[in-house]
C-alpha cells in the first residue's frame, strides 16, 4: 500500500532543500528573472551540496532515474527511495525557484535520462556531467516519433546531423543528450539518444531564446554538423527492433514527467502561501472547519486552489513512489504532469487576481510565478498530450489508433 505520508528518512533532506529555496533562491529570484541569460554563479556552491545528497542514494533535487531492472538484493515490501526523495527535493527547490533549479548544475533532464537507461559503464563515466535533454526540433514537437536528425554508425563512431531548439540548460550544461534516428524508414524504433559532450567538433549552440517565464534558465538552440561521438555514447540498446517501437527513450519520460510534476507543486505552493499571507493582512483568513460557501469569496476560491494542488501533490507522489517500487508508472506520471501542469497555470493566474494589483506588480514574486508556471504545461509533454497518454492507457488503444 502506499503510505502518503512524507517518509521520515526524507525529511533531512527536505529540510536542506527548503533551506537551500528560502536563504539563496528567493532572494536571487528577481534578479536573474530581470537578468536573463546571465549565468547565476551563486548556484556553484550548491552543485556539492547537491551531488552529496544524489550519491548518498537518497536523490537530490533534478536526477535519479527509473529503472525497469532490478538491482538484485532489493528489499521486499514498500520503498521509499530516490525518486520520491528527488521529487520532494525538487518541490522544495522550485518553491525557491523553478528557473534557477533549471540551472542547477548536474540537475539537468539530461541526468535523469542517463540515470534511466545508461548501463553500469556509461554510469560511471557520466556521473560527474551535467546534461540537457535535446528531443524537440524546428519540425518535431508532440510528435517525437517525427525526429529528422540522423546518427550513422562510421566505425567506432556515430556520426550526427540535425538542429535541436528549445533545448533548457543547452548553453550552459556539460553534454547534451540527443534524440536521433538511426534509420529514419524504421520509424520511431530507431530512435536513439546520445551522449554529446560540448567542445565536440560539430556541436554548435546556435543562440538563446528570450522567454515569458523561466528566465533564469537558458534555452538554446543547437545544431549538430557532422559531429562524431564514440559509439559507447549511446544510452540504452543499438538495436533497431521494431516490435519494441521506442519504449527505450520513452522510459525517461516516467522519470522526468514526475519531476516537472514537481516543479510545478513547488511553484503552486510558493503562490499559495503568499496568496494567503496577503489575504490574511486584508483581513481574510480560510477557515477549514466552515464550509466554503459560507466564508469570504476569496477564501472559498482559495480552498478550491488548495484542493488542486493536494491533488496534484498526491498524483505525483504516487508516481515516484511506483518507480522506487519498479512498478510501471506511466500512466501515472502522465496523470501526474497532467494535473500538476494545469493546476499550477490556474493556481498562479488565480493568485494573481486574488491578491490584486499586488500580485500583478514587481513588488511580488506572484507575477512572475504566474509566468513561470506556463512551460510547467508544456515541456516534457504538453498538457493536451499527457491526455492523449492517459486516454490511450485507460482505453487499452495503440498510438496509432488513437491520436
Ligand atoms: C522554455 C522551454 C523549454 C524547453 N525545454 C526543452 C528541452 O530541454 N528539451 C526538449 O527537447 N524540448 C524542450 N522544449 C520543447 C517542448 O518540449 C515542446 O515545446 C513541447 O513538446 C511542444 O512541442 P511544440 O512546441 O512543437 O508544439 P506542437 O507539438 O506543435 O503543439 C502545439 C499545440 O498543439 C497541441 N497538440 C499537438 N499534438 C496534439 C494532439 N495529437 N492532440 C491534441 N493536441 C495536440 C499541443 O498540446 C500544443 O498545445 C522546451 C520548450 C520551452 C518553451
Amino acid at each position: 500500500m502506499i503510505n502518503l505520508e512524507v517518509p521520515k528518512k526524507a525529511g533531512a533532506l527536505v529540510n536542506q532543500a527548503y533551506q537551500a529555496a528560502s536563504q539563496v533562491l528567493r532572494p536571487i529570484s528577481r534578479k536573474y528573472d530581470r537578468a536573463e541569460h546571465a549565468y547565476p554563479t551563486e548556484l556553484d556552491m550548491f552543485a556539492a551540496v547537491l551531488d552529496g545528497l544524489n550519491s548518498s542514494g537518497e536523490g537530490g533535487a533534478g536526477a535519479a532515474g527509473v529503472r525497469r531492472e532490478d538491482t538484485g538484493g532489493a528489499k521486499s515490501g514498500n520503498r521509499n527511495g530516490g525518486n520520491l526523495s528527488t521529487v520532494l527535493g525538487t518541490i522544495e527547490m522550485c518553491w525557491g525557484d523553478v528557473g534557477l533549479l533549471l540551472s542547477m548544475p548536474r540537475q539537468g533532464l539530461g541526468n535523469a535520462a542517463i540515470a534511466s537507461v545508461a548501463n553500469p559503464e556509461q554510469l560511471e563515466r557520466f556521473a560527474k556531467i551535467w546534461a540537457a535533454m535535446a528531443i524537440t526540433e524546428p519540425d518535431c514537437g508532440s510528435d517525437s516519433a517525427a525526429i529528422t536528425a540522423s546518427a550513422r554508425l562510421d566505425g567506432d563512431e556515430y556520426v550526427l546531423n540535425g538542429e535541436k531548439i528549445f533545448v533548457t540548460a543547452g548553453q550552459r550544461a556539460d553534454a547534451v543528450v540527443v534524440w536521433a534516428s538511426l534509420d529514419r524508414s524504421k520509424g520511431r524504433a530507431a530512435i536513439k539518444s546520445f551522449v554529446v559532450e560540448k567542445g565536440t567538433p560539430g556541436f554548435e549552440v546556435v543562440r538563446l531564446e528570450h522567454k515569458l517565464g523561466i528566465r533564469a534558465s537558458d534555452t538554446a538552440v543547437l545544431r549538430f554538423e557532422e559531429c562524431r561521438v564514440p559509439k559507447e555514447n549511446l544510452l540504452g540498446s543499438p538495436e533497431v527492433d521494431t516490435k519494441k517501437g521506442f519504449a527505450g527513450v520513452m522510459q525517461t519520460f516516467d522519470n522526468t514527467r514526475p519531476l516537472v510534476a514537481a516543479m510545478a507543486i513547488g511553484v503552486a505552493r510558493a503562490a499559495l502561501e503568499e496568496t494567503a499571507r496577503v489575504l490574511a493582512e486584508a483581513g481574510v483568513t480560510v477557515d477549514y472547519d466552515k464550509p466554503a460557501n459560507n466564508q469570504h469569496a476569496a477564501a472559498a476560491a482559495y480552498l478550491q486552489l488548495e484542493a488542486d494542488y493536494e491533488a496534484a501533490y498526491l498524483l505525483t507522489l504516487e508516481s515516484a513512489w511506483m518507480a522506487d517500487n519498479r512498478k510501471p508508472n506511466s500512466l501515472q506520471a502522465s496523470m501526474a504532469k497532467a494535473k500538476a501542469g494545469r493546476s499550477v497555470v490556474d493556481i498562479t493566474l488565480r493568485c494573481v487576481e486574488l491578491t490584486g494589483t499586488l500580485g500583478y506588480t514587481e513588488e511580488s514574486l506572484l507575477e512572475k510565478w504566474s509566468r513561470d508556471a506556463k512551460i510547467l504545461d508544456i515541456f516534457e509533454g504538453t498538457q493536451q498530450i499527457q491526455q492523449l497518454i492517459v486516454a490511450r492507457r485507460l482505453l487499452g488503444k495503440t498510438s496509432a489508433e488513437l491520436r
